[in-house]
Formats: structure tokens, C-alpha cells, sequence
């Protein structure tokens, strides 16, 4: 069952000229949810948005959450009144707004203070797609002033604030360097040139209450995510469409008629935007990649790319091409992408994953997550080979990873990092515990107590894992597989 989402509200505050500015403010790589994102100022609706003073407008209460927010993450109070206020009880005022103390709205009106709710504007509607573990339903609004105000950063979920001239944020985000949500980078586009066309934004972005379904999470490289029969706690994978002109479709992976549906919209609505697909490809063979490959073979005639090792394990399918180690591809359009294949083992034996060389994003396949943990078991899995190819991935310095499950993840180098140590916490206690055990032991014997951390439901898929680190300990000398069970070497 999908999270159901909650009901949320941002404002982006805009001053235009040339060129136009916009606030935004970057959210933590801890945060809650979109972590290392850019994002508008904005949160979850509260209890105190119905009664906090207010000039009113409709869906007023998103409207106060808005300000609310805005004013607590950036100490930016856009209210009546706000000119007159004393700094210092202005200070008390984000301070009982941040604790969500309950006489904040006799405060507001004992100063006077009335939020400036009518002069907002609405752009859109945004919903988080099903696959994530927090998920809002969020109004977007801008409002527009003449001049910028400071803020000050409130470090909680977000790291920075400030002023951003719209040129100088799409070429950061050209260059792969951030992520940020479709309303932002829609808004952005709108503000590139001109003033802001809002009938135009709303028209892009929501409307419906229909979750978006173009999303380019890096540019020429859009992410949708389809319901799989994959490993909980993850329920979707995510398929790219890597591409200004000439497209790859990379992971055609749902089984389900009621989701390819869906797939096949979100390509048309690519092809009518200049995008089309004339390929796709599978970053390994595991079922929950491959589900919609046959059929859009069949409807669309789209030829199938694989590694080797992928291809042998998909007899039912038919290849049009294989792919090779630092094989490249580059894909025709008004900016052509150039894009390097490399071969991946560990958690399957032919796993690519795919460098867009321009941005540094790497499409990284099931080698990381950011929903679950990527399972490494002795049938298609080497823990050898995995920890090989985390620091093969490491070395490429990607600027982004996009995995199949879960969010985009900004922070790679961290990511990567904090993946390897954990393997090896993790090979650490397979040891010790099979140097404890005694006599030789099957791994079923071990999970209690190197798996002691887990929770009992995950112990059958953490007995393969075990496995698999025996065998790595017996590849480095330190264990030895015997007809009576594995020893401590
Ligand atoms: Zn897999």
C-alpha cells in the first residue's frame, strides 16, 4: 500500500529584473525527506494554520502555512504589521512558532500582525510520487516583492538559504550539481527569460492533482517510478528516460498492465516534447527490471541492450545489442548525450551502470538504494566483487546517483562510502561470530548472532547475505568451507 500523502504548501518569493531572483534554501542530507534537495520554503500544514491572522485568499490555510514556514526556516515575516515590530519579539515569535506553542496566535495578534495570505499566487499542485516513504500533497505559490529581504537560516532541516539568480541556478543544475523538485525547476524555466507567466505554471505543473508525470531529475535524464514486485520495504522501480532528442529507456521494468499504461503515456508525452526512445536497456536481469521489456518490444518495436552476462540470463528475451565495459553511446538531440556503460558486478553478474558524461549522474541500477538495502547473495552476488564495484563507482565521481529504487541521492561520494563500511561492520561480525561459534557451522548458525541488530523478518534474506560475506572471508584467507560446515581460518 502506498503512503497516503499529507497536505503540504511552499512559496517561492521571486524579485524580478534582469535577471530574476527567486529564494530557496537547501534541505539537509538527513532531512526527513527530500534530503539534499533545493527546494522553495514550505512544509507540512499544522494545527495553528487555521487560526493564525490572515488576509485571507482560497485554500487559505496552505497560504498561512506557507508564510508560517517561510518566516520559521528563514525568519522572512511576511506580514501586516511586520514593519513596526520589535526585533527581539519578533525573535519570540519564531521561536513559539518552531516549538508549536499554542498561545503563538494570541502573540501574532497581540502585535498586530496579520499574514499577508491575499498576495500569493497559485502555481500548482504537486503530489510525491508512491514510490517514497514521506509523501506530501503540496500547494505551490509565488509571491513577488520588490526588493529581496535577508534571511537567516534556521538549521534544523535546511542548511542554507538565499538569493539565487535564475540563470546561475539552471546552470548549476545543468552542470549536475544539485537536484531539485519538478514545481522548482519548472518555475525556474518560467523565470529564465521574462516575467513570470503563472497561467503557463499552472498549466505545467498541476493543475490535477495528479502526481507529475515528467520529472527530470538531471537534465536530458527524466525518473518515473512503476510498481514492481520488488523487495519491500521498497514497491517500485524507477525507469529513466536519458535523451534530448534520441532516447535510452533504461529499465522497462513493471509486469503490470495498469503501470505499463502509464509508462507508454509518459513516452508519448516525451515524444511530443521532441524525446523519443530508440532503445532500451536493462542494468541486470533480476524480475523486477525487465516486466514491461517483451511488450514494449512488441508495441513499439524497441530494440533490448544488455551486458553479456544479462543477456544469458534472459533466455525469453530477444538482444539487439550487447553491451561491453566503457562501451559508449551517444544519443543525437538539440544537446547531444554521451553515455559510458560500466560493468558493475556484485549484486548481479552483468550489471551496467550508466555515466552520462556531461553531468557526472550516474544511473546506478540495484548497486545502491535509497529505499531498502541492495541484497548481495551467492547465487548472482559476489560481496568481492560488490565492494570492487562500489569503489570502481566511487572513482568515476559521479555528481548524482540514480538508483532503481528510491530518491535521487546528491551526496554519492558519502553514499558510496557509508556502503563499504557497512559491509565491512558487516564482514566483521561474520567473523567474529564464526570464530566464536567453535566447531564449523552452517550460516543459518550465525545469523543470531551477526545479524543480532536485524529484525527477525529479515534473517532469511540474511542468511544469503552471510553466505555471501563467507565466501569473500574465504577468498581473503580467513574462513574455510568443509564437508562438515565453514571454520574459522
Ligand atoms: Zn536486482
Amino acid at each position: 500500500m502506498p503512503v497516503e500523502p499529507r497536505l503540504g504548501a511552499s512559496v517561492a518569493l521571486i524579485v524580478e529584473g534582469s535577471p530574476n531572483r527567486v529564494l530557496w534554501a537547501l534541505r539537509t542530507d538527513d532531512a526527513p525527506s527530500l534530503e539534499g534537495f533545493h527546494v522553495t520554503p514550505g512544509g507540512l500544514l499544522d494545527a495553528l494554520d487555521g487560526r493564525l491572522p490572515n488576509d485571507g485568499g482560497e485554500h487559505v490555510e496552505a497560504r498561512v502555512a506557507c508564510l508560517r514556514e517561510l518566516f520559521e526556516e528563514t525568519g522572512i515575516l511576511l506580514a501586516h504589521g511586520a514593519d513596526d515590530l520589535d526585533e527581539a519579539l519578533e525573535g519570540e515569535l519564531r521561536d513559539a512558532l518552531l516549538d508549536g506553542d499554542d498561545d503563538a496566535v494570541q502573540r501574532f495578534e497581540a502585535a498586530g500582525l496579520r499574514l499577508r495570505t491575499a498576495e500569493l499566487e497559485p502555481i500548482g499542485r504537486w503530489i510525491t510520487p508512491e514510490f517514497a516513504h514521506h509523501r506530501y500533497d503540496t500547494r505551490f505559490f509565488v509571491m513577488r516583492l520588490p526588493d529581496a529581504p535577508t534571511p537567516s537560516v534556521d538549521i534544523r532541516e535546511v542548511e542554507l538559504a538565499e538569493w539565487i539568480d535564475v540563470p546561475s541556478a539552471l546552470a548549476r543544475f545543468a552542470r549536475g550539481e544539485l537536484l531539485v523538485t519538478p514545481p522548482l525547476l519548472g518555475l525556474l524555466r518560467g523565470l529564465e527569460d521574462g516575467p513570470l507567466d503563472v497561467a503557463a505554471q499552472r498549466a505545467a505543473y498541476g493543475a490535477s492533482a495528479e502526481p507529475a508525470q515528467r520529472w527530470e531529475v538531471v537534465p536530458g535524464i527524466q525518473m518515473l517510478p512503476f510498481r514492481t514486485p520488488t523487495l519491500p520495504p521498497a514497491t517500485h522501480t524507477n525507469s529513466y528516460l536519458v535523451g534530448t532528442g534520441e532516447a535510452l529507456l533504461v529499465e522497462p521494468a513493471t509486469p503490470f498492465a495498469d503501470e505499463r499504461e502509464r509508462m507508454l503515456r509518459w513516452l508519448l508525452e516525451a515524444k511530443q516534447g521532441g524525446i523519443e526512445p530508440v532503445a532500451m536497456f536493462l542494468t541486470h536481469h533480476h524480475v523486477d527490471h525487465v516486466g514491461a521489456a517483451r511488450d514494449l518490444y512488441d508495441q513499439l518495436g524497441l530494440p533490448l541492450w544488455a551486458h553479456a552476462e544479462t543477456v544469458a540470463r534472459l533466455p525469453e528475451l530477444t538482444f539487439a545489442r550487447v553491451l561491453d565495459h566503457d562501451e559508449r553511446v551517444t544519443l543525437a538531440g538539440p544537446t547531444p548525450m554521451t553515455l559510458r556503460f560500466v560493468h558493475t558486478p556484485g549484486h548481479a553478474p552483468g550489471h551496467l551502470c550508466v555515466l552520462d558524461e556531461a553531468s557526472g549522474a550516474l544511473v546506478a541500477g540495484d548497486m545502491v538504494a535509497s529505499i531498502g538495502t541492495i541484497l548481495v547473495e551467492p547465487r548472482d552476488g559476489d560481496m568481492t566483487l560488490y565492494l570492487r564495484s562500489l569503489a570502481a563507482m566511487k572513482a568515476l565521481r559521479p555528481t548524482v546517483l540514480l538508483p532503481a529504487h528510491g530518491m535521487p541521492i546528491r551526496d554519492a561520494d558519502g553514499l558510496l562510502d557509508h556502503y563499504v563500511a557497512h559491509r565491512l561492520a558487516r564482514e566483521a561480525k561474520v567473523r567474529d561470530a564464526l570464530r566464536d561459534h567453535g566447531g564449523p557451522a552452517q550460516p543459518m548458525d550465525l545469523v543470531p548472532v551477526a545479524y543480532a541488530d536485524a529484525p527477525k523478518l529479515v534473517w532469511p534474506l540474511a542468511v544469503l547475505s552471510l553466505e555471501a560475506h563467507l565466501i569473500k572471508l574465504e577468498e581473503d584467507g580467513a574462513a574455510e568451507r568443509t564437508a562438515a560446515g565453514w571454520v574459522f581460518v
